[in-house]
């Protein structure tokens, strides 16, 4: 197996010029939030060079969200098969491509989607491609990249899809946006946004006012109820980001709202906390006021299952055997589609694509080495499944 390995890892080393030129092609394919037609064609290209690889695939289209691709290789069913999971939209909004082209200076790539998360996917259709070339039918493999991630997935039911998909497997990486500290990530908080909306009644400030209900005084004391649910010991963490009310100081406002964030480790926990904040929603300071409490979107937590954690040890084990470094084990705040393929079942390594740092910003880089190296761990991580 050593010699298909290095065979495998060779066909990453001639390749390399190849990954480098398809990850700058798809950099400038552009694809920010609200734009399908972009993302579309990102999938179009990537679904090429699967179908080239002989993949059974298609898109789940949507009618306001990009598509998700789904790709499937290999026909000897005998062992669950391994699913390579990402998604091919960036945070980047409409235009960037043109002020940031994809460029490397200094043995670092930049511009739109680089990290975040097209040379993760760069990385891991060549880790296909290699695997191919030495005859790998040891397991099924599944591609499956979302068109929406960083939209939470707001107009799709992409996360049906994705747990669909899913299940049965034994085995999913996610090639998200890698760390340059080498952590490996095996647990990420879920996020829910969640819009409460209080209506009041108008009144003339100074002919009036003990006619009026203010709303914005309503929504006062409930943005204090809401922070207070913070609850460090279950790990729920309640953040009001903003807050609208009110059209002139001259008037007792009738409208006000805020938006809430909250950040949750258990995925059960969704229940539970939408129930506290209808509370907080029904319990009433100013008469006459009424509040609505709205579930806008979210994406579940990735759940640390023994899966998990058993599959981090075949990452590490790879990543040290071949002299990429020694990872750990992290966990984050920030939300991923890992959630969904462990919700499905499948042990999950999230964050296994290319490393760099300064995500959704105009500072965006990706180490261009750790695109062939990242290549070359899942080869290894993928093989090494055959032995557990
Ligand atoms: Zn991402």
């Amino acid at each position: 197996m050593t010699n298909q390995k290095q065979k495998a890892f060779q066909f990453v080393d001639d390749h390399r010029d190849e990954m480098v030129s398809l990850w700058q092609e798809v950099v400038m394919m552009e694809g920010g939030p609200h734009e399908k037609e972009g993302i579309n064609k990102v999938a179009d290209r990537f679904k090429k060079i699967l179908d080239d690889e002989g993949a059974i695939s298609r898109t789940v289209d949507f009618e306001k969200a990009g598509s998700t691709l789904i790709a499937e290789l290999g026909e000897n069913n005998s062992k669950p098969g391994v699913i390579f999971l990402g998604h091919m939209d960036t945070a980047i909004a409409a235009g960037a491509t043109a002020e940031r082209p994809f460029t490397i200076k200094d043995g670092k790539a930049y511009g739109p989607g680089v990290l975040d998360m097209k040379g993760g996917i760069v990385a891991a259709l060549y880790a296909i491609k290699a695997l191919k070339s030495i005859g790998y039918n040891a397991r099924p493999i599944k591609v499956l990249l979302a068109g929406d991630e960083e939209v939470l997935h707001a107009n799709s039911n992409t996360p049906d899809v994705l747990m669909k998909e899913a299940t049965g497997y034994g085995a999913a990486f996610n090639v998200e946006t890698g760390f340059v500290d080498d952590g490996i990530v095996v647990g990420r908080k879920g996020v829910a946004r969640v819009m409460m909306e209080v209506k009041g009644v108008a009144a003339h400030a100074g002919n009036d006012p003990e006619n009026g209900r203010s709303a914005i005084l309503e929504i006062a004391h409930k943005i204090i109820d809401v922070q207070g649910l913070t609850d460090w010991e279950k790990g729920i963490t309640f953040n009001v980001g903003v807050m609208q009310g009110g059209t002139t100081s001259t008037a007792v406002p009738e409208h006000a709202k805020i938006f809430i964030d909250v950040r949750y480790k258990n995925p059960d926990d969704l229940s539970y906390f939408m129930n506290q904040l209808e509370g907080v929603g029904n319990k009433t300071y100013i008469e006459g006021t009424s509040t609505t409490v709205t579930y806008m979107d979210g994406m579940k937590p990735m759940k640390t299952t023994d899966g998990v954690k058993q599959l981090f040890e075949v990452v590490k084990e790879a990543y040290e055997e071949n002299g990429f470094g020694s990872p750990y084990a992290k966990l984050v705040g920030g939300a991923s589609d890992s959630a969904y393929s462990v919700l499905a079942g499948v042990p999950t390594v999230c964050a296994m694509g290319v490393k760099g740092g300064r995500n959704h910003s105009p500072e965006e880089y990706a180490i261009v080495d750790s695109l062939y190296e990242r290549a070359k761990l899942l080869i290894a991580c993928v093989l090494k499944l055959d032995k557990i």
